[in-house]
């Protein structure tokens, strides 16, 4: 079409080189099986690590919330769109992080974006992990802060940057918790010790620790026995919560801040009240059932073992992430594309997502696999990875 001659020559390239993709479109609720095409699959690519995206619970919740209170709050959170529910919300998000307060955003993206572009000045530095999740870089660069960023988990490279930085205001060390391509766990007990000791600020973007490591899915800080010597954690609702949402937890300086300073809090409208509903149901089911947790870890290692023991790559993951490693690009997608033709939904995961010699699917359990559904996946990944030479 005339006008966009430079994006169609981009995707033209992208189809030349087997990057292009469909979006996969899901016909039934979301599961450790799901519909695709009139036909049931495994589903080893959500976030949904508890289950709880259709829990009873959260779905009874949310429909008498939509009874009570409508579809819609008919404002941003700080002009009319505040209900009790939000504050509700916000009250239990803080009580289980162990912080003074905490504020909800629109989604784990925005919080990132919201949270770093309000407190960082010209005369601050963020120091920032290479694999941090694309909302941290794309927060950082909404910020006029000086940037550096050190090598993944590489403690003797923070320590570098952080000597680097003494004549800056204030630094600020940001890293996810868990990463979300590779499912290692951040060093946060080092990080921590190091900033303490060059007196900067820590920020944990928990988004796929919340609901899976610490006590009751308190996530990474809690899990390392950190409470109260992180300054801030942000975490989604959208994943282990199973609904849409972030949200950032901390002290009530920081928070009072952010209601004043925070765009996408200031200038987006709030979330309906079927989600903010759903949201504390879930937050109550993560205090009142731990065995679901227990269920994830055993469906995480079961799965995991059984992918080495057949010989595939599965990297530094140490948690339900899992990425099987098979390098190329094309090789990727064609592993994905046979795994869903047999029966098991695992996406490709790509260049610029991750290095281009890096490709991998990535696999997710849930707490809602039964052992059969991932015995079954383990079959279906041995027979496409022997297909296809990626094992022998
Ligand atoms: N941080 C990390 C580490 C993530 O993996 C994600 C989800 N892709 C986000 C933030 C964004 O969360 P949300 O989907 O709630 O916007």
């Amino acid at each position: 079409m005339k006008g966009f001659e430079h994006l169609e020559a981009e995707l033209k390239e992208m189809k030349e080189q087997g990057t292009f993709r469909k979006l996969t479109l899901i016909e039934s609720e979301q599961g450790s099986k799901v519909q695709i095409n009139g036909k049931e699959v495994i589903q080893l690519s959500s976030n949904n690590y508890l289950g709880l995206t259709s829990h009873p619970r959260l779905t009874k919740a949310a429909l008498e919330a939509v009874e009570a209170y409508g579809a819609g709050t008919g404002s941003v959170r700080t002009i009319a769109g505040t209900f009790t529910m939000h504050d509700e919300l916000e009250r239990k998000l803080a009580v289980f992080k162990h912080t003074e307060a905490a504020l909800v955003f629109q989604s784990g993206f925005t919080t990132n974006q919201g949270v770093l572009s309000a407190i960082l000045s010209p005369e601050d530095v963020v120091i920032s992990d290479e694999l941090n999740h694309a909302s941290i870089i794309d927060g950082i660069r909404l910020t006029k802060a000086k940037r550096r960023v050190y090598k993944h988990v590489d403690m003797a490279d923070l320590e570098t940057a952080l000597q680097e930085t003494q004549s800056f205001r204030k630094r600020l060390i940001v890293t996810d918790g868990v990463f979300s391509m590779d499912g290692n766990i951040a060093p946060l007990p080092q990080i921590v010790e190091l900033a303490e000791q060059y007196d900067a600020i820590v920020m944990v973007d928990d988004a796929h620790a919340s609901g899976v490591l610490g006590q009751n899915g308190r996530g990474t800080v809690n899990h390392f026995g950190l409470d109260g010597r992180v300054h801030i954690q942000v975490g989604t609702l959208s994943k282990a919560i199973g609904v849409l949402g972030g949200y950032v937890a901390g002290p009530r300086v920081l928070i009072d801040y952010l209601i004043h300073k925070g765009r996408p809090f200031l200038f987006s409208t709030s979330h309906p009240p079927a989600v903010t509903a759903a949201c504390i149901a879930a937050i109550d089911i993560l205090l009142e059932e731990p065995e679901l947790i227990e269920k994830l870890w055993d469906n995480t290692r079961f799965f995991k073992d059984g992918l080495q023991q057949l010989g595939f790559d599965t990297g530094k993951s140490e948690t339900p992430v899992t990425p099987v490693i098979v390098g190329e690009t094309a090789l990727a997608h064609q592993f994905s594309d046979k795994l869903l033709a047999y029966g098991v939904l695992a996406l490709g995961i790509t260049f610029p997502t991750v290095a281009k010699d890096a490709a991998r699917v990535r696999t997710i359990v849930t707490a809602q696999h039964s052992r059969e559904e991932l015995q079954q996946a383990l079959d279906v990944f041995a027979k496409a990875g022997r297909e296809l030479g990626i094992i022998d």
